[in-house]
């Protein structure tokens, strides 16, 4: 099972896609992460989808990722009695403290603390601004509205505040239960909402202790404005265009993706451009013009990864927008703009062994039209440093680790397997050579480049490269 692109596929799962029959159809048709949204899915329905998807790992014999999304201090509506409601501009809503299903006239706000700090003539924008609403009565129980835009609200949809002043921390009670249930199970990221602070990141790392490795979305202009710090301490971001261009203007959206790609790629971070990517396709079978220009954009920025939401959780054709992701990446990536581009931001080599090694593998590899850089990684970082330098070659990260061949899953590039530690250099190279073969990287007689740590073992020691031959069936030379 090969991928034809570099750029990685993370489907969000949810109604539509919590069986084992879809989950796989969306496997095949090309997610290399899957994401649960503890959002929505409770701790019952979390541990079901992990245990489908590590079958499904297991069956199809390549690594999963599994990101689960903690909501972070994100303020949502309770529910509807129907589930949805129709609205008309000009009524009056009231968002309440009255824990029963909601109607066209009120729905239960489950934060008390929104109550004491909304006033008249501020804005409550629900659903990603999909529905406007202007405060005009406020007691310590209710927050009576106008409707300015917008025409239904439905189940749990999300609040946002531009004009109030919250004062919330990163992780609520939700997001410590939820990490910790989340922590007993095999899930390799989890991310982070609403951070606005590099210090919001300290406490879930404190909690995880490296179990699993944390994922920053920048949805928030307090994060945008510590972007530097905040992905010097994120295993990898998220660009959660979603609130993001609900809480800033949405035309200040596409140049900060931008920024944030950059400053990722420069540092080595994995970064996931989300949200609204294929957005017509929860109701229709293809995209527009514009979402395929979209997904074309993050790809020839360089992203590691590209994200389906409610059209994979909740949408009509989950794997339709799967397939149709995946046909644009790997068109994109045979533009003939595409290598200049991708190219234009590469950022210069830090002076370490493993930046070195991976700079000279990708020039030695492209100038002898090698099928394949093979990189030993145990951590992960160095297939990290490897896929920074965004080679023409494939990239086939080896690790003795499942876990760390499951967090580089998300990697721009990284086909990732699971072998032992090398023996010995001669076996090094020939099982590198073997997997490149069996994986249909390579065919006999081609070349590779194999980059590893000797003395064989040593975490964060590559210090070798070595150009082989990949022979028979066995990867023996002859
Ligand atoms: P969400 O995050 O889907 O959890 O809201 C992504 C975004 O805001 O874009
Ligand atoms: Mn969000």
């Amino acid at each position: 099972m090969k991928r034809n692109r570099k750029v990685k596929i993370v489907a969000t799962l949810g109604p539509a896609s919590s069986d084992e029959n879809m989950i796989e159809k969306l496997f095949l048709a090309g997610v290399d992460v899957f994401r649960i949204n503890m959002s929505h899915a409770d701790h019952d329905t979390m541990r079901s989808l992990v245990k489908i998807i590590r079958n499904i790992e297991k069956k199809q014999g390549r690594p999963i990722g599994i990101l689960a999304d903690l909501q972070g201090p994100k303020l949502r509506v309770g529910e509807f009695a129907k589930g949805k409601v129709d609205l008309v501009v000009g009524q009056t809503f009231t968002l309440d403290n009255k824990d029963i299903p909601g109607d066209n006239t009120r729905v239960y706000l489950p934060h008390k603390e929104i109550f004491d700090a909304v006033k008249p003539g501020e804005r409550l924008l629900i659903d990603d601004g999909k529905l406007q609403l202007l405060a005009q009565k406020c007691t310590h129980e209710s927050i009576e509205c106008k409707v300015v835009a917008g025409n239904h609200i439905s189940d749990r949809k999300g609040v946002s505040l531009p004009d109030t002043l919250l004062g919330v921390g990163a992780m609520t009670e939700k997001d410590h239960k939820d990490l910790l249930a989340v922590l007993e199970q095999p899930i390799d990221w989890i991310a982070l909402s609403f951070i606005q602070r590099p210090e919001d990141i300290a406490e879930a790392r404190k909690i995880s202790k490296g179990k699993v490795a944390i994922l920053s979305k920048i949805e928030k202009p307090q994060a945008v404005r510590r972007i530097n710090e905040i992905v010097d301490l994120s295993d990898a971001v998220m660009v959660a265009r979603g609130d993001l261009g609900v809480e800033m203007p949405l035309e200040a959206v596409p140049g900060i993706q931008m920024d944030i790609i950059k400053l990722c790629r420069r540092a080595g971070k994995p970064v996931v451009v989300a949200t609204q990517m294929l957005e017509s396709m929860i109701t229709a079978p293809v995209p527009t013009r514009a979402e395929v220009s979209d997904v074309a954009t993050a790809v020839y920025e360089g992203a590691d990864a590209i994200m389906l939401s409610a059209e994979s959780a909740a949408g009509a054709y989950p794997e339709e927008a799967v397939r149709t992701m995946d046909k644009i990446a790997c068109k994109i990536e045979r533009d003939s703009n595409y290598e200049p581009m991708i190219d234009a931001q590469h950022p210069a080599p830090e002076p370490t062994g493993a930046d070195a090694i991976s700079l000279a593998a990708r020039q030695i590899a492209e100038t002898l039209n090698l099928s394949a850089i093979v990189a030993y990684t145990a951590s992960g970082a160095t297939g990290i440093r490897a896929s920074r330098e965004r080679p023409i070659p494939s990239i086939i990260a080896l690790s003795p680790i499942t876990e760390t061949a499951r967090r580089l899953a998300l990697v721009w590039g990284l086909h990732c397997v699971v072998t032992e530690d090398a023996h010995n250099l001669d076996d090094m190279v020939e099982r590198a050579a073997a997997i490149a073969l069996r994986e249909g990287y390579s065919v006999p007689g081609d070349r590779i480049i194999v980059t590893a740590g000797v003395p064989l073992g040593t975490p964060g020691a590559t210090n070798m490269l070595r150009i082989a031959y990949v022979a028979k069936e066995d990867g023996k030379r002859r």
